[in-house]
Formats: C-alpha cells, structure tokens, sequence
C-alpha cells in the first residue's frame, strides 16, 4: 500500500490553493506534476554540470556526457530496451511519432501503400500520417472502436493487405483509458511482416511498459506525462529497424564527417539526434523514471485503479451523466459529459473549485467525431490523488449541475 499524504509531500504545487479552495489537480493526462528531486536535479545539473556534450575534451563536458548518457540507459532499463542506442532522445511523443513517420516513408511509401491507425488515436499520431498521404499518396485504415471504447479487433485483422506499410497505434487512449491489446496486436501485424508504432504517451506514466515482451518495432512516450520535465521524451526503436532509416533532421551531433561533396551520418543513436540534445531535462528525466521504479508501477497502477473505479461509482449517481470508455481494461482516465452542460461550462466552474480537470476535445477530433459529441470534461488520475479529492469532485459537480440547469 502506498503512502499517499507522504508521497504528495514530494510535490509542492499540490498544497498550493487556487481561488481559495485547495486545489484538486486532475488534469494528469495532460501533464503531470513534478517531484522535488526532478525539480533539484535541474537545478543541480545547471548549477554543477553544465556543459555541452559530447565534443568537450573538458572535465565538464566529459561530466555532462556522461550524465546525459547514463539518463539513456536509464529510459532503457525503464522500459526494458536490449540497447541503449535504441533510445532516440526527442522533443517528446510527437516528435517521435513525426520523426517514424517521415524517415519511415522515405524507405517504405509509396502510392497506395496503407498504414493502420485506430478511431482513438491523438492527432499527434494521426497528422504526421496526414502529411505522408499528402506527400506519397498512402492511405489509412481505420480501426474502429465499440461501444465500450474498445478496437474492434476483427476489423483490424481484416486491414491486413500487400499494401500494408506500418500499424502505428496508442498503447492507452487518453481520452477513453482504455488499454489496447498492443502485445496481441503486434503479433498479428509481425505475421504478416509489419512493424508497428506504439503511441506509449499514457501507458508508460501507469503500467509497467516492456518492449521487448511487446515486440514493439518503435515505441514512444514524454518525460512530462511520467513526473519529469517539459520538452524531451524519447523514441525506442528497434536496432534493425533505426539502421534502415535515413536521419530525421540534419546539423551538428548527427554526422561522423561533412565536406560539401558529402557527409557520412554517426552511428545510433545520434544519428537521430541532431543539434545540442537536451542534456539537462534528459538527467531529469531519468530523476522521475527512477522515482517513479522506487514507488513501483504495480502500485501505482493498484492504487489508480482504485481511484477509477472509485471515481466511476461516485459519479455514476449522477442522473443522465455519460461516461465515455468503459472497456474493462482501463487506465485512470474518466470522460463524461453531465446533462444539457456544455463541458467548457462545467470546467470553468470546476476551476472556481479549484479543480482542474480537461475539457473539449483532447486533441482526439476525429474520435469525438465517432461518438457524435464535441468534447468531454476529462478527469485523469494520478497516483498522488486521493480519494478525498474524488469526493470533493462529485460534491463541485452536483453544485456546478444546480448552478447550469
Ligand atoms: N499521444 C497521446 C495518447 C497523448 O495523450 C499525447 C498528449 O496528450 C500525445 C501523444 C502527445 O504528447 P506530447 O504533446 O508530449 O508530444
């Protein structure tokens, strides 16, 4: 069992007020909040170790190289990678899934070659795809999604065709919770020879996540979505496959040598990794992957499950409410809409509460398109919220439904 109050002594903003009530944060999808130790490591790193990596000769350099480096080798070990040069560090989630997207389609599209997406997937991992089919003329299959906010698995089995480049899909929907099948999903599209792209963004801040169990050919997620900085988040890709694609972006770090006549590119990974990386967020970042292993994502994953469905009953009694994603397999994500409440009402007034919840359309469009609505008011869970703050939840919605209706 976790000690939640402890825990939430690690993280400052969470005994801050806002607009006098004590603030319940549940927009943890969108970002979560930082520990102390992430927040000192930054400090800690510009204060004692700044220095650019990589090409300084320099005691400083050779210490922020190799913090740097190590931060790589901790997001291996986080996620279970069999190398480290399999972790591109990047801007985050979309700029992983752009980065595929683009080198990917440089070796592998041509006209009429397909690519599988889901109805639940992010823009972050619809639009790159977009942009190849304006660029190569692929296409893109849609794997629809059920009632329960499920992927319709016989539909997927039957996109299967020649044509099939790439199944690129989100390992947890952030907008429904639901935990896709990816493990089972990756063996059928490997049957037939293609690789797939995991959208890990709201898996790995809740589940134990291991590539090399999944057989994920790439998989991506940012460091701020699981306790760490803004601005970095990395790619895993598999070693066969990052040896094939050509870089992403082109400039200093990513080259072994460079005339005008030609360049040769550097070895992985920093052959992706072009410009100064992120040396300070990337020693962070591994502040929060090892926070977050010292709790244990078993227990996080008990007690925000908990939470759900703590979260789901209490706001079950609210007549006419709609809950958006009811798979059995589910993350701590609740959607919902209230009666003849516009969501964009009901948030703004939660914000008078102090709560912060997510509303609109959570960069998921052509899903709100699916279930006919504009957008949801969003509750996502992490592993510091409490019980108590789901109560003070349910009691701000009763109020904000007696102050609209
Ligand atoms: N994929 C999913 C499922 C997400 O929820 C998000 C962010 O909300 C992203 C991708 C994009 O992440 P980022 O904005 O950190 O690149």
């Amino acid at each position: 069992m976790l000690d939640i109050q402890i825990l939430r002594n690690d993280f400052p903003i969470l005994s801050r007020t806002v607009h006098d009530k004590s603030l319940v944060y549940f927009d943890n999808a969108a970002t979560t909040q930082k520990p102390q130790s992430v927040v000192e490591q930054i400090r800690k790193a510009y204060y004692d170790a700044n220095a650019n990596v990589h090409r300084g000769v320099h005691f400083l350099s050779q210490q922020a190289t190799e913090a740097h480096e190590n931060a790589r080798r901790a997001v291996q070990q986080f996620i279970h990678a069999e190398h480290p040069h399999e972790i591109i560090f990047t801007r985050g989630t979309t700029e992983a899934i752009n980065l595929v997207a683009s080198s990917f389609a440089e070796i592998a599209f041509t006209e009429g070659d397909e690519v599988i997406l889901s109805a639940m997937e992010h823009h972050s991992n619809i639009v790159p795809w977009q942009l190849q089919m304006a660029r190569r003329g692929i296409r893109l299959r849609i794997i629809p999604v059920n009632e329960l906010g499920e992927m319709d698995l016989d539909a997927y089995h039957a996109f299967f065709s020649p044509r099939t480049r790439l199944v690129a899909v989100t390992h947890v929907s952030n907008v429904l919770g639901t935990i896709n099948p990816v493990q089972s999903m990756i063996a059928e599209a490997h049957a037939h020879d293609v690789p797939v792209l995991v959208d890990g963004a709201q898996a790995v801040p809740h589940l134990p996540v291991d590539v090399q169990a999944l057989d994920a050919d790439f998989y991506a997620f940012s460091a701020h979505k699981v306790y760490g900085p803004t601005g970095i988040g990395i790619l895993y890709g598999k070693e066969k496959y990052l040896d094939l694609l050509p870089p992403y972006q082109g400039g200093g770090e990513m080259i072994a040598a460079v005339s005008f006549e030609h360049t040769t590119f550097n070895e992985l990974p920093y052959k992706f990794e072009a410009g100064t990386p992120d040396y300070i967020g990337s020693t962070a970042f591994a502040t929060a992957l090892d926070y977050v292993s010292r709790i244990g994502l078993d227990s996080i994953a008990e007690h925000e499950t908990d939470l759900l469905r703590y979260a789901t009953d209490s706001l079950s009694a609210i007549s006419g409410i709609r809950i958006f994603g009811q798979a059995p397999h589910k993350s701590a994500v609740l959607s919902f809409l209230l009666p003849n409440i516009h969501p964009y009402d009901a948030g703004l007034l939660l914000d008078r509460f102090g709560i912060a919840v997510r509303t609109g359309h959570h960069c998921a469009q052509p899903l709100m398109q699916h279930l006919g609505i504009e957008g949801t008011v969003r509750a996502s869970f992490a592993f510091y919220n409490t019980k108590t703050e789901i109560d003070i939840f349910l009691q701000a919605l009763l109020q904000v439904q007696t102050i609209l209706q």
